[in-house]
């Protein structure tokens, strides 16, 4: 949020900084940069938090972009409730197996227990199939594509993270019917790449698509493809958003049928796609890009991409001077906003310079200009990269075409820094004793695998034992492996009936990636 523009004297106000530093203390250094970066305010339900806005800015424009591309494929927004009776949740046998233990339930109005319970939605499939059943009557009513954007409720007993995990979160849900199974699939891995972008055009992650094993596929579903990410600090891969082809089991159970077009008389059960993105994302954008320093925000989803500061004026500078410089650095501001940059002139004259640029730097603004009185001189201002700190002069001229290309620039150079990082750290091992090193190195794993659910369970016990037998360091966690996903780009090397599996040793069909993950 802006600061207020406050005329007591603040000049000896206690800077506030970030104490833990990223690479030694991670999760201090997480509740930290969110805290005074203005992002999120902790909040007496546990799991639960307050998105201020400097963090609800950034879900707005995750939502204006997102929301643009799915109308573009014909998807409407609706809004159902959000309460579900225990019958209709209950109908997907799988899918409630999955969800149970998460659900909230509403047993009391005021004094009175209810008749029935009514559960809180974790997500909306129940809700709105069986609307889905009336609504589809004919071939003619498909393909129906709608989303909601709303909050869901999952009562989780990991550990809750803000923004990574928690009990109540904002997303988008979309849910959509077709005809032929085809369609179903084109449109899954669409929408897969949209997610794939958000992270990747909006918020500089580099993210891996691929698709979910069977044990970590969505609960009641067919397939589950996924945006997979990784969190450099910890060495941890983490779930970016996930799109599901449902296939025909809620169609079976709902009764979402249609008269096939090509066979009177024959029924047609519809096949249907569900699809998240929540905002875990934005945690994910702090994890991977914040410093010791504070935020990093990238340009195209930050709610200032630029402040500009007056600087450099002392008791010697003329009041003609000081004016021009006060003048100039309104003048900036406007111009630039007129661009359709946001930007923030801080003009509030009991902070020093210094003072501001710390203040700014805590919470991630990418670009500071400064405008001072060689610059006035010379006609130019001085940006500052807050990923690098790298200064330029940029002629006053200019700076309508000039400081979005670097604010382009600022994004390119923060997502090619974590791509590096990522890419490093994505290891092919083929042999057993390979695989729990390089995890303790930080590293995600690909290995051949055999794809057999009984195996993948074997690899977290595996690997969370041998782990804890080694070492008592509390940051390389015990935690065992997950797969996080089949990546859509395999790697070479895996010959049919001869690669074996390195975990089990029964023949490999993919390469598989594992990794200790959120
Ligand atoms: P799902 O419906 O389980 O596939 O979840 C959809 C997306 O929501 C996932 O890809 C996660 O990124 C995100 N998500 C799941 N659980 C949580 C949670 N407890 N807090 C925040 N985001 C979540
Ligand atoms: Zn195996």
């Amino acid at each position: 949020m802006a600061p207020k523009k406050d005329k007591s004297d603040a000049s000896k106000a206690p800077l506030i900084s970030i104490t833990a530093p990223k690479e030694e203390d991670f999760p201090s250094w997480y509740q930290q940069v969110l805290t005074k970066g203005e992002m999120l305010e902790y909040y007496d339900v546990s799991g639960c938090y307050i998105m201020k806005p400097g963090s609800y800015s950034v879900w707005e424009k995750i939502q204006s972009w997102f929301d643009g591309q799915i109308k573009e494929l014909g998807v409407q927004n609706t809004y159902f409730p959000m309460f579900v009776s225990s019958r209709v949740l209950e109908k997907e046998k799988d899918h409630v197996e999955g969800f149970a233990p998460e659900v909230a339930w509403v047993t009391k109005a005021g004094d009175t227990d209810l008749e029935e319970p009514i559960a809180i939605r974790p997500t909306s499939e129940t809700v709105m199939y069986p609307y889905y059943a009336k609504w589809i009557r004919s071939h003619r009513d498909l393909p129906l594509k709608l989303n909601q954007w709303n909050s869901v409720v999952r009562w989780e007993f990991k550990h809750p993270q803000p923004f990574i995990r928690t009990r109540e979160f904002l997303w988008q849900e979309g849910h959509t019917a077709f005809l032929t199974r085809e369609e179903a699939e084109k449109e899954v891995l669409q929408i897969l790449d949209l997610y794939a972008r958000v992270y990747q055009e909006l918020l500089a992650v580099p993210v891996i698509k691929g698709r979910k094993t069977e044990k970590e596929k969505f609960a009641g579903g067919f397939f589950t493809t996924t945006t997979e990410g990784y969190i450099p600090a910890t060495g941890r891969g983490i779930q970016g958003a996930t799109s599901h082809c449902l296939g025909q089991n809620f169609s079976k159970m709902f009764g979402i049928t249609v008269e096939d077009p090509n066979k009177t008389g024959e029924k047609i059960n519809v096949w249907q796609n569900s699809w998240g993105l929540s905002t875990r994302s934005i945690g994910v954008m702090v994890m991977v890009h914040g410093d010791d320093k504070g935020l990093v925000m990238p340009p195209r989803v930050a709610q200032y991409q630029v402040v500009v500061i007056p600087c450099g004026i002392t008791a010697k500078t003329t009041e003609e001077d000081k004016a021009n410089i006060n003048n100039g650095v309104e003048d900036i501001a406007a111009r630039l906003k007129k661009t359709g940059i946001r930007v923030f002139a801080d003009t509030r004259d009991n902070y020093s310079p210094g003072w501001k640029f710390s203040d700014w730097e805590l919470r991630g603004v990418p670009l500071r200009v400064e405008f001072g009185p060689k610059d006035l001189q010379k006609q130019q201002i001085t940006t500052v990269r807050r990923t690098t700190g790298a200064k330029a002069s940029v002629e006053l001229a200019d700076i309508e075409t000039a400081i979005p290309t670097i604010l382009d620039s600022i994004h390119d150079e923060m997502f090619n820094k974590a791509k590096d990082q990522f890419d490093s750290h994505v290891k092919r091992v083929t042999k057993w004793e390979d695989f729990v090193p390089a995890l303790n190195a930080k590293n995600l794993v690909q290995i051949p695998w055999c794809g057999i659910t009984e195996c993948e369970d074997e690899i977290k016990d595996k690997s969370a034992r041998q782990n804890s037998d080694e070492a008592e360091d509390e940051r390389a966690p015990s935690m065992g492996a997950k797969s996080l996903c089949i990546p859509f780009d395999q790697p070479e090397g895996i010959v049919k009936g001869e690669t074996k599996c390195a975990a089990c040793g029964k023949d490999a069909v993919e390469w598989c990636m594992f990794g200790r993950s959120y």
